[in-house]
């Protein structure tokens, strides 16, 4: 369907000598805007590297809103999430061995192995050279064209939200574009924003678009047949043309997400990225975005985005769809979940009401659990785990004895109080920062044994900073990256940079003994959140 619109127009009067009036329009800017396009949004496979990184996936939050506010528009979508449809499909790209024996060996090294051992046989840095052991996870190429031949999209949406997915959905987008030349590729997402030039020419001109910033007007715009004035980047004959980035969009802006467009994927169970949810059916889901803090390993802490809150009343209507479409536990995403209490208060007396289980993953900051707090969560008697991430070095607590004497203490006994409710808490560490030396992370390990042994907590995740594009933390060590190509590096979980006092192997050795330390006393530990799992 068509309809032409007129953008602007001029009206003037015209007074002949006769005292007669004319009236003329002019229109300018005709356009002709297409009301149904065919769209297909793809979440690509996924390379990891098979040493460090875990394999982990959830629904694809960011194409899902998309796609749930183009199909309110009246466009035809589908959704395809190549890696949870092809969660069971793991190639090695690097080697002979399957996925399976090398990670079987690689537990097996862990228990026997020194940290140092391990990393002189594993490191992918041994050679001067970045070179990994990297497994990809997905459909294979074949079931993907085989999807798109049926589905038959006039477009198609990659998502490339995290930089460490950038070859993989190069990959793809140069797949489809080999097989399907007449399809307009469009990529979006963080990655997307920030390194839209870069995504433009590795794809040798097979993706048209890339959308920066919050994407769904932008990607409205483009499969409208018009050419967005803001939030776009395309090479035009080779030269890049970059229209900025798009404004953050409200969450009341968004439309409410629609099951229906997930309806044929199979969620991994036990979940691959969170904690267990007990054999219930799950989904990732925000009701605020935007956090106070300012951690310069982040892109929201980088990019100063401000606090946004989805209205109480949207809040209900999404639990109420979700509720119908057969989801039973919440896994909360919200950037700074306790940022304002009544709303998070509000959040809560909704998901009683409508008796969902929940969890955090997205992260509660400590200094916000008061017992006001701590109450409502236990009364509320719905909660299953809790992701409270801090900075033992913050805290003054390097030595169990320095508990006592710590103003914080009382935060931390606070979580004694969540776990002693039934609430699985858990916390992570990040290893390779600019501050830390040496001693500091044997320090730093001791401590988050210490906490987990005395009952604070039931885990500790292992990650490593990465210095990820658009990050303050890339402006100030940027040039730490021993190869600024190797996307894989900049996963949370993959050592790539050096620091001032430490090699990017000293850095590998301090994750791998904080795994192998936490594994030995780790009495629930999971195999989702760490790559080394007991
Ligand atoms: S607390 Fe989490 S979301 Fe907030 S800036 Fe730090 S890393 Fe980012």
């Amino acid at each position: 369907m068509l309809l032409i619109i007129y953008k602007s127009f001029h009206i003037w009067l015209k007074l002949d000598k006769n005292f007669n009036i004319s009236l003329y329009i002019t229109f300018l800017n005709l356009k002709v805007v297409k009301m149904k396009s065919k769209i297909m949004l793809v979440k690509p496979p996924i390379h990891a590297d098979a040493v460090f990184d875990p394999i982990r996936t959830t629904q694809p939050l960011g194409l899902w809103y998309i796609g749930s506010y183009l199909k309110e528009k009246g466009h035809d979508v589908t959704i395809l999430d190549t890696v949870m449809e092809g969660m069971d499909n793991k190639t090695m790209l690097t080697s002979e061995t399957d996925y399976e024996t090398f990670s079987e060996q690689k537990h097996l090294d862990l228990e026997s192995l020194t940290a140092e051992e391990f990393v002189d046989k594993y490191s992918p840095h041994s050679s001067g050279e970045v070179s990994r052991e990297i497994v990809r996870v997905g459909l294979s190429d074949g079931e993907i064209l085989e999807r798109i031949k049926e589905e038959d999209p006039e477009y198609v949406g990659i998502s490339v939200f995290a930089t460490c997915n950038h070859t993989p959905s190069i990959e793809l987008a140069k797949l489809i574009k080999e097989n399907f030349p007449d399809i307009k590729i469009i990529a979006g997402g963080s990655h997307a924003t920030d390194m839209a030039e870069k995504i433009l020419r590795d794809s040798d001109s097979s993706i048209d678009f890339c959308v920066k910033g919050d994407g769904q007007y932008v990607l409205e715009e483009i499969v409208q047949g018009l050419n967005p004035e803001t939030g776009v980047a395309y090479l035009d004959n080779g030269k890049y043309v970059d229209k900025g980035e798009f404004r953050r969009i409200k969450m009341d802006e968004f439309s409410m997400l629609d099951s229906s467009l997930l309806e044929n994927i199979v969620l991994p169970m036990p979940a691959t990225h969170t904690q267990d949810t007990n054999g219930r059916k799950y989904v990732d889901v925000m009701f605020s975005r935007g956090c106070k803090k300012r951690c310069e390993y982040c892109v929201a802490g980088s990019k100063k985005y401000g606090f946004d809150p989805l209205s109480l009343d949207k809040v209900e209507d999404q639990l109420i769809e979700l509720k119908e479409a057969g989801y039973e536990e919440l896994v909360l995403q919200d950037d700074d979940l306790l940022r304002d209490k009544e709303h998070f208060f509000g959040v809560l007396d909704l998901i009683q009401k409508h008796k969902l289980n929940w969890q955090d993953n997205g992260g509660i900051a400590i200094e916000d659990l008061d017992e006001e707090v701590i109450d409502k969560i236990i009364d509320n008697g719905l909660c299953n785990s809790l992701y409270v991430p801090f900075n033992p070095r913050n805290y003054k607590v390097n030595q169990a004895a320095g508990y006592a004497t710590s103003h914080h203490h009382k935060k931390i006994e606070r979580l004694k109080r969540l776990r002693e409710s039934g609430i699985y808490v858990y916390t992570s560490g990040i290893f390779g920062t600019d501050v830390q030396t040496k001693e500091d992370v044997n320090s730093e390990i001791e401590t988050y044994k210490n906490i987990i042994r005395e009952g604070y907590v039931d885990q500790a995740l292992v990650f490593s900073v990465s210095h990820l594009p658009s990050t303050k933390n890339h402006e100030l060590f940027g040039d730490d990256i021993i190869n600024p190509d190797d996307f894989l590096g900049y996963s949370i979980f993959v050592p790539h940079a050096k620091t001032g006092t430490m090699s990017v192997k000293d850095v590998e050795v301090a994750v791998v003994k904080a795994n192998q330390e936490y594994n030995g006393i780790q009495k629930h530990a999971r195999d989702w959140g760490s790559s080394f799992p007991k």
